[in-house]
């Protein structure tokens, strides 16, 4: 069978060979410390979780939902966003589609929009499927520079110099994965003021991990400065992150009606209406309850934050420090570290992360995701959300071996 150029095309995930090498050294006995996780490792909410048993007793949770969703539920997301952002959503202008998950709501958006050629801004560094997406969409990827001395945020001038007549929207994800931080008010305010002059641009804010800031500010968004920029606007969220539910699958998008016809169109030929009962189940639950699910598990979160930044200047590596603030993601540069400037006398610099990856899973049994795949080289994403102990003792392995201080590392340097 001749696979299609457009899924030739797709990068595959690099987090697989790893987690398989993990998977495969952890048979073997060897202690792995898995800093990998996209998400919670928690039950989602009780409540939630009742409302799930109480609507898997009626008949309606195993049919059909409406292409866009429950009615009464749409609403509810609708009122949800415009109280928690602070925001307000006419009801003539705007509506909300329920898709499987934040992914599907983002592809949907994108199936919706871009025509072949059409460029579709990233900032560094950006959610590995992005560019993927937009691919497959037949859309160009335009990837907007910045690194850890950018703070993880491109300037907005570098925004506006890749503007072109072929700009068809920009994805703004904030709080960011893989960074684990939040744009400032004073970029969204400069976004914002900029985009006003381009009223044809559409806004992708991927907002999927609102809920998790632990540090004030919460996250704010350029449309709060401008709301007029709310009619060029897709907000995306879901309750992958925010209720612990990745694997219930649901997310969902607000705009304009335009587009949410449009999307329905796709969604009703390809995946139709989102899981009925799960859909039951959020309508049932009372969302102004996240902050107080969320709580412990923020504070666990800045634990651990905290715990990198002590131990990077512990060794005297603070220059590799920064603040993170939300989502559950520290993304370290390691191209000052000893090691790397070891390895960089032979081996390439678009090699290296790959290698570090590797050899620190059997040095350390320590698994991080390279950050190549977030356009982020000579960095890697380590999750937050691993309990305190092992987290600390994964860090110290990891930051003991960018010193090449272990013994292990010994071996490194002999094989190099
Ligand atoms: N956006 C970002 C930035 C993410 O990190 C993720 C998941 O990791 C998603 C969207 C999609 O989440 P889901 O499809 O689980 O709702």
């Amino acid at each position: 069978m001749k696979i299609s150029s457009r899924v030739k095309e797709i990068q595959e995930s690099v987090t697989l060979a790893l987690n398989a090498k993990a998977i495969k050294l952890e048979s073997q006995g060897k202690t792995i410390y898995n800093l990998t996780a996209g998400q919670l490792p928690y039950r989602p909410p009780q409540n939630f979780l009742a409302s799930l048993r109480q609507e898997a007793d009626f008949l309606k949770s195993y049919q059909y939902s409406p292409v866009a969703g429950f009615k009464d539920l749409r609403k509810k997301l609708i009122d949800y966003v415009q109280a928690s952002r602070k925001i307000e959503l006419n009801n003539d202008l705007y509506d909300c589609i329920v898709c499987n998950g934040g992914k599907h709501a983002l592809t949907n958006v994108l199936g919706a929009l871009v025509d072949p050629g059409d460029e579709v801004i990233i900032l560094q560094p950006y959610w590995l499927s992005y560019p993927e997406m937009i691919k497959f969409c037949r859309g160009v990827p335009i990837v907007i520079e910045a690194d850890f001395y950018d703070h993880f945020c491109p300037p907005v001038d570098r925004v506006e110099k890749m503007i072109s007549s072929k700009t068809k929207a920009i994805i703004i994800n904030s709080p960011n994965n893989p960074s684990g931080i939040s744009y400032s008010q004073e970029w969204m305010k400069k976004f914002g003021e900029l985009m006003l002059k381009y009223p044809d641009i559409c806004l992708i804010s991927d907002e999927i991990y609102f809920e998790l800031s632990y540090y004030d500010p919460k996250p704010s968004y350029f449309y709060q400065f401008y709301p007029q920029l709310l009619s060029q606007t897709i907000i995306v969220d879901g309750i992958s992150k925010s209720l612990a539910s990745t694997g219930l699958r649901l997310g969902y998008a607000i705009a304009d009606k335009k587009l949410i016809n449009a999307i329905e169109k796709l969604q009703g030929q390809t995946t139709s209406g989102a899981n009925s009962l799960v859909q039951r189940a959020v309508f049932n639950f009372d969302f102004t309850q996240i902050d107080e699910y969320l709580n412990p598990i923020k504070l666990h979160l800045r634990e651990n934050s905290k715990n990198i930044i002590e131990q990077l200047r512990d060794r005297g590596l603070s220059s590799l420090s920064y603040q993170t603030d939300s989502a559950f993601y520290f993304l370290l540069n390691f191209s000052k570290t000893p090691y790397a400037q070891l390895k960089l006398q032979t081996v390439k610099q678009d090699e290296l992360t790959g290698i570090l990856c590797s050899e620190l899973i059997e040095h350390t049994g320590v698994v991080v995701v390279p950050g190549e795949s977030f356009g982020a080289p000579l960095t890697v994403r380590l999750s937050l959300v691993t309990p305190t102990e092992i987290f600390k003792e994964a860090v110290g392995k990891f930051l003991d071996f960018l010193l090449l201080k272990n013994t292990l590392q010994k071996d490194v340097q002999l094989d190099t």
